[in-house]
């Protein structure tokens, strides 16, 4: 901002001395904010808090910048629910349990899990994720995350997995929890049965192979096509589409497996279908979900074909102890050589794959525990009506998940860095025992908590070594933090919590699994609200992966541009649920408004507050303006979409307040030929909305508003303050285009006529801006037409 000629230089100081803002403050910044203890949770007596769900992240090495941007915009809800008068319990949580950790373990110490003894491994799991958590915690406190680490909480501690081992308790107790064996997803890489929510779908190549299985009954030859030729011998039935022409005269009668000689009815049933393959499908215990449908529907009986090795049994005979891809290419061998292989088809197959370690998965029948939630979808369903989303439309990605359930949860897992199923067995009987709730238990090594079965006398016990699906301790976070059966006082009021923020990618993880839980234990939703931000993607639009070579680390960006930039395009960059573009250059785009805030805080602090009485045309449109953005920001901060202040504020302070108002009140200000009372008017406009800027802005860009509004306005920081008051204007002044309209054309005169913007021009102002004609006049140094 360049100062006009002939301006008395001593006169105006900025008290903001530095020229740019160095976003390298930031640091000292937080420190101040620590030490101050501005953010503390004060709870007030009678009053509901603002409790937030905060998502626990996983400690790992590289945190994705999707997520950090996620989390920057999880502060400006603490942030901005603050400025809004509420008690805000912004909590900061690690969830540490599962698999990941023990995969990062085994690597970095060049060890196998299932090699160590139990006690070491949990030592080395514990040991590698203070290390992880400890970085993760810098970057919380890099982008200025406004939490509670005062009383930060991890979901492997104690007091955490008392909890979650205490709610299994009380389930078990009401019986919502059963053992049972069923067929279900299994990962041979992760060694261990896993939910439904956690397998993903890939389009991955295979091949489908066409084998003749000769009819029993007329000799001739039918022709099978599967993608699992090494699953023939778990083959009890092949069925064929009812109205398929081509199989009519064989329905009923029986094909015999090859290799195996075995008999298996044809039958017809519509889950056939006439366009895949050959039209005849074999049925086994189990190649795919179907086959799993098919058996429990016609009461089938199941052979297990593969062993959770990812080997194959008994049943298949000669290919016993191979493994099952192994398996598949010596089959098709055998039948070509019997030559009963009449095509191999290339083709691409959606194949469920384990979203942990984006393996493909078996599906084989393991003994495991349950919990209910068929029974209790109905009543989910409502409790998801009933829930507040932001955006609305991402109800429905949970709603279609809870239509797609088709079993009960199967919680139990084979890991061993996660919360231990409580449940001691009967040596004798087998007959299970659980402890009584309120402590920690890891029956793998504790004393059972009985010392004879009632039943059969017995007097030793075995300890169940599983551990709970790590959703299990996630899915209570808003029971922990609210103090469910530990402060029943502040539980009263603080549950249910007021906003889960989250990502759309675990909706139908943590999200249906919170509801499920927590409803279940306490009858109620466990919060109003439910904020699903999209997902972060490259510049391209593409998800960023290892192996793509696409991901960005954030961590030399916020070097770079500092936190302010990365929040401010984090919160600028998409409507809120919508996924977002990840890009260096937005980002560096973000900083050059931030450099422009602080060049205007900077001239504006070159002149006095003062108090008026009496307001210029140009001020009182300004403030028109800045009322309709205080009310439209507000709005969006309503509904926690930080992309309507953010944008609104820009606009704002970029094409409107810099380039116009600014320039038209710039000779006021300096006094160049206007009365004190004139001048002084300009300046109190330009701290009105200098002031209510950086309050708007502090959610979004919380650094370098607090040093603006320290240096000019209070000795408190800035968030502390209270948001600025609805004004009750929706609209911006109608004035505002044809000042813009009339500004702009001065310009282009002028640069048409190659002449400096201050030397004098001849210009007719048009009557509607008559109002501003003194400070029109000035601003463009106008001479009127003779
Ligand atoms: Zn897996
Ligand atoms: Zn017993």
């Amino acid at each position: 901002m360049s100062l006009p000629e002939g301006k008395p230089a001593t006169e105006f100081v900025p008290r903001i001395s530095d020229k740019r803002w160095d976003h390298h403050l930031e640091n000292r910044i937080f420190g101040v904010w620590e030490q101050e203890k501005i953010y503390r949770f004060k709870p007030k007596k009678g009053s509901k808090p603002f409790v937030i769900d905060t998502p626990p992240p996983y400690p790992s090495g590289t945190w994705h910048i999707g997520a950090v941007a996620q989390y920057s915009q999880i502060d400006m809800i603490a942030r901005s629910s603050r400025m809004f008068a509420n008690q805000v319990l912004f909590p900061i949580g690690m969830d540490r349990n599962g698999l990941p950790v023990e995969i990062y373990t085994e690597k970095l110490f060049k060890i196998k899990m299932r090699e160590t003894t139990r006690e070491r491994f949990i030592e080395l799991c514990n040991s590698a994720l203070n290390d992880l958590e400890s970085k993760m915690l810098e970057t919380m406190k890099r982008i200025g995350l406004s939490g509670d680490y005062h009383s930060i909480y991890r979901t492997d501690s104690v007091e955490y997995r008392k909890l979650t081992q205490a709610t299994f308790i009380q389930l078990w107790k009401e019986g919502l929890i059963y053992e049972a064996t069923r067929p279900n997803n299994y990962c041979h890489v992760c060694g261990t049965t896993i939910a439904d929510a956690e397998v993903e779908y890939k389009e991955l190549p295979t091949r489908l192979t066409y084998i003749y299985f000769k009819v029993k009954e007329t000799g001739e030859n039918i022709t099978i096509a599967t993608t699992r030729p090494e699953l023939i011998c778990s083959c009890q039935l092949i069925i064929v589409n009812p109205t398929d022409e081509r199989y009519l005269s064989v329905q009923g009668k029986h094909a015999i497996l090859p290799i195996y000689g075995r008999e298996v009815e044809i039958k017809p049933h519509p889950s056939a279908k006439l366009e895949f393959g050959s039209g005849a499908v074999m049925i086994c215990s189990y190649g795919d979900y179907t086959d799993v449908l098919l058996f429990r529907e016609l009461g089938l009986t199941e052979i297990i074909a593969t062993d959770q090795y990812g080997r194959l049994t008994e049943a298949a005979g000669p290919y016993q102890h191979l493994s099952t891809s192994e398996a598949r290419k010596k089959v098709i061998t055998d039948l070509e050589a019997q030559g009963l292989v009449t095509k191999l088809e290339n083709i691409n197959h959606r194949t469920p794959i384990c979203s942990r370690s984006a393996t493909p998965i078996e599906i084989i029948p393991m003994r495991e525990y349950y919990l209910k939630q068929l029974e209790f979808l109905p009543q989910l369903k409502l409790l998801a009506q009933k829930i507040k989303f932001h955006p609305d439309g991402n109800r429905q990605i949970l709603l279609d998940w809870m239509d797609s359930i088709a079993i009960d949860w199967p919680i139990s897992r084979r890991r061993v860095y996660a919360t231990e199923i409580p449940v001691w067995y009967c040596a004798g009987c087998r007959e299970p025992f659980i402890p009584p709730a309120g402590e920690y238990y890891r029956p793998w090594r504790d004393a059972p908590p009985i010392q004879e079965c009632p039943r059969c006398k017995h007097k030793e016990f075995e300890g169940d070594t599983r551990t709970f699906d790590t959703w299990m301790d996630s899915s209570i976070s808003a029971l922990y933090v609210t103090g469910y059966s530990k402060d029943h006082k502040f539980f009263k009021h603080a549950y249910p919590a007021a906003i889960r923020p989250q990502g759309k990618d675990i909706v139908r993880t943590w999200l249906h699994y919170s509801i499920l839980r927590c409803f279940q234990l306490t009858g109620k939703a466990p919060f109003t609200d439910a904020w699903i931000a999209g997902l972060g993607m490259d510049e391209q639009g593409q998800a960023m992966h290892k192996s793509k070579g696409n991901v960005i680390d954030p961590i030399p960006i916020l070097e770079r541009y500092g936190a302010d930039a990365f929040r401010f395009w984090s919160a600028s960059e998409a409507t809120h649920g919508s996924d977002f573009r990840c890009s260096e250059a937005r980002i560096a785009g973000a900083h050059k408004f931030l450099t422009k805030l602080w060049n205007l805080s900077r001239f504006i602090s070159s002149f006095p507050q003062a108090k008026v009485n009496k307001l210029f045309p140009s001020d009182k449109w300004i403030l028109a303006e800045l009322a309709a953005l205080v009310d439209r920001s507000i709005e969006g901060y309503r509904e926690f979409d930080f992309f309507v202040p953010a944008n609104e504020l820009r606009d704002f302070v970029w094409e409107t307040f810099a380039s116009h108002y600014v320039e038209m009140a710039k000779p006021r200000a300096y006094g160049q030929g206007f009365t004190k009372r004139q001048q002084k008017a300009a300046w109190y406009t330009l701290h009105t909305v200098l002031e209510t800027v950086l309050l708007l802005l502090a959610p979004i860009t919380p650094y370098m508003t607090d040093h603006v509004w320290t240096a000019l306005y209070s000795k408190n920081s800035i968030h502390s303050q209270r948001m600025p008051k609805k004004t009750g204007r929706k609209t911006k002044p109608k004035i505002t285009d044809h000042i813009i309209a009339f500004n702009r054309e001065v310009w282009k005169i002028k640069k048409e006529k190659n002449i400096a913007l201050r030397d004098t021009l001849e210009a007719e102002i048009p009557k509607v801006l008559k109002p501003y004609r003194e400070d029109l006049t000035k601003m463009h140094s106008l001479i009127a037409k003779p």
